[in-house]
């Protein structure tokens, strides 16, 4: 996958748009993603695929801008949604709800109303009582939900506790061996149509090899179901490939593609699969400005103005972002250790940590690359931080795809009522 940042005359651009002129338009702290940087992953993924009856559903968390959602839709894509909210996301994006899948543990019965009158897909239903509230709710719609269970395979995705999803020890999805049980049940059920199974077993994954051992018990789980007699025409494969961060080698995606042949392909299933962070993580950048430069007894802190509010990965997975200045250091500095932190007064406010950096001029600007998932949608207005702006860049052009939030409209939710 080609660079979509380079330096052009010692100036660091996205495509073809310096980083100095956002921030002189839009201000710092702002997200900036690379509308080609975003194709080119998805149209990979594709090609990768190709032969395969694979459909590929977005999954929005990782980046639920419209713009992005947009973007991937005009590409083909259909959604993964985990929420009511990034149901309306992906209805305001103009997507229609049959290209909706709604995944996640919780799910209300409000929320499944909203999916059902929006003619969804697919539920991912993850537990038994869920099953049953959907049966209730469709029936109290008069209709027929359409549904998979999400299984869970008990496979170890080898990445960080936080985002593993596949151990029989999370709380998602249903385990594999009680999937006749769950299908038996479904069949009792008039409001309710099972035919599929899914599942995810983590974020992150850098080794492919996890997917091929639940897909086979995917596999396993599909034949003992038809030998019971039971229909299974879908089966969701999950997300989750990794994204490199710190250079190292990412999963390559045909070695992805030919796991999903090996093991599900022939099973006459329609199939899906629900990339998130693969098509955005490294398609995104966050640009901050630095404040000051402080020497503290043991090491240098470099302040600038993005905080943990604005991208809390590194506080919350001890997750490393590429750190470049947008300004080309000449060559041979000395670089030295130094935090980089933000404003919040939190220990756990940095964005990087014991990290050797070059000087650094007060006023310069810094770019975290890999930040186009679970950064701006992860956001909170902590220590009343109005949200940043987000931007997309096309070729050598770029709009702004959410404002800044000003001090007025963070404080419209209360205002008046206290
Ligand atoms: C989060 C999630 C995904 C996407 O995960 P990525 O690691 O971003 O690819 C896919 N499916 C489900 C059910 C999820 O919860």
């Amino acid at each position: 996958m080609s660079e979509q940042v380079s330096y052009q005359d010692g100036a660091l651009h996205v495509e073809r748009v310096p980083f100095a002129r956002i921030a002189e338009e839009v201000g710092t702290p702002v997200y900036v993603y690379s509308a080609s940087g975003m194709t080119a992953r998805y149209r990979a993924l594709e090609a990768a695929l190709e032969g395969l009856p694979v459909s590929i559903y977005y999954a929005i968390k990782a980046n639920s801008n419209l713009a992005v959602i947009k973007l991937f839709a005009g590409l083909g894509a259909g959604m993964d949604v985990v929420s009511g909210g990034e149901l309306a996301r992906s209805l305001r994006a103009g997507v229609p709800g049959s290209k909706v899948v709604f995944a996640g543990v919780g799910k209300t019965a409000e929320e499944m109303a909203f999916a059902i009158d929006s003619g969804i897909h697919q539920f991912n239903v993850e537990s038994e009582p869920e099953l049953r509230l959907l049966n209730e709710v469709a029936a109290s719609k008069g209709v027929v939900a359409p549904a998979a269970i999400r299984v869970n395979p008990d496979v170890d995705a080898k990445t960080h506790a936080k985002i593993t999803t596949g151990r029989k020890e999370n709380k998602f999805g249903i385990d594999i061996a009680r999937a006749t049980e769950m299908f038996e049940l479904a069949a009792t059920l008039k409001n309710v149509s099972l035919r599929s199974m899914s599942v995810h077993i983590g974020s992150q994954l850098m080794d492919v090899a996890p997917y091929r051992a639940a897909y086979e018990r995917l596999r396993g789980a599909t034949l003992s179901l038809r030998q019971a007699g039971h229909v299974v025409d879908h089966l969701d494969l999950g997300g989750g490939i990794g994204v490199s961060y710190d250079g190292s080698t990412p999963p390559d995606i045909a070695d992805y593609a030919e796991i999903v042949k090996d093991t599900v392909a022939d099973l006459d299933c329609r199939l899906s699969i629900e990339p998130g962070r693969y098509l955005v993580g490294n398609e995104g950048y966050f640009l901050t400005r630095v404040l000051f430069v402080k020497h503290g007894a043991e090491r240098r802190f470099v302040i600038v103005d993005g905080a943990m509010n604005d991208l809390i990965r590194p506080t919350l997975y001890e997750a490393h972002h590429e750190i470049v200045t947008v300004e080309e250091s000449p060559a041979g500095e000395e670089a030295g250790l130094v935090d980089i932190v933000g404003p919040i007064c939190e220990s756990g406010d940095y964005l990087a940590r014991g990290r050797k950096f070059g000087a650094v001029a007060e006023g310069s600007l810094v770019v975290l690359k890999s930040a186009g998932a679970y950064g701006a949608v992860m956001s909170s207005n902590y220590n009343s931080r109005p949200l940043c702006p987000e931007v997309l860049v096309e070729g050598d052009s770029f709009r702004v795809v959410r404002r800044r939030q000003s001090f007025d409209e963070m404080l419209a939710l209360e205002e008046g009522l206290s």
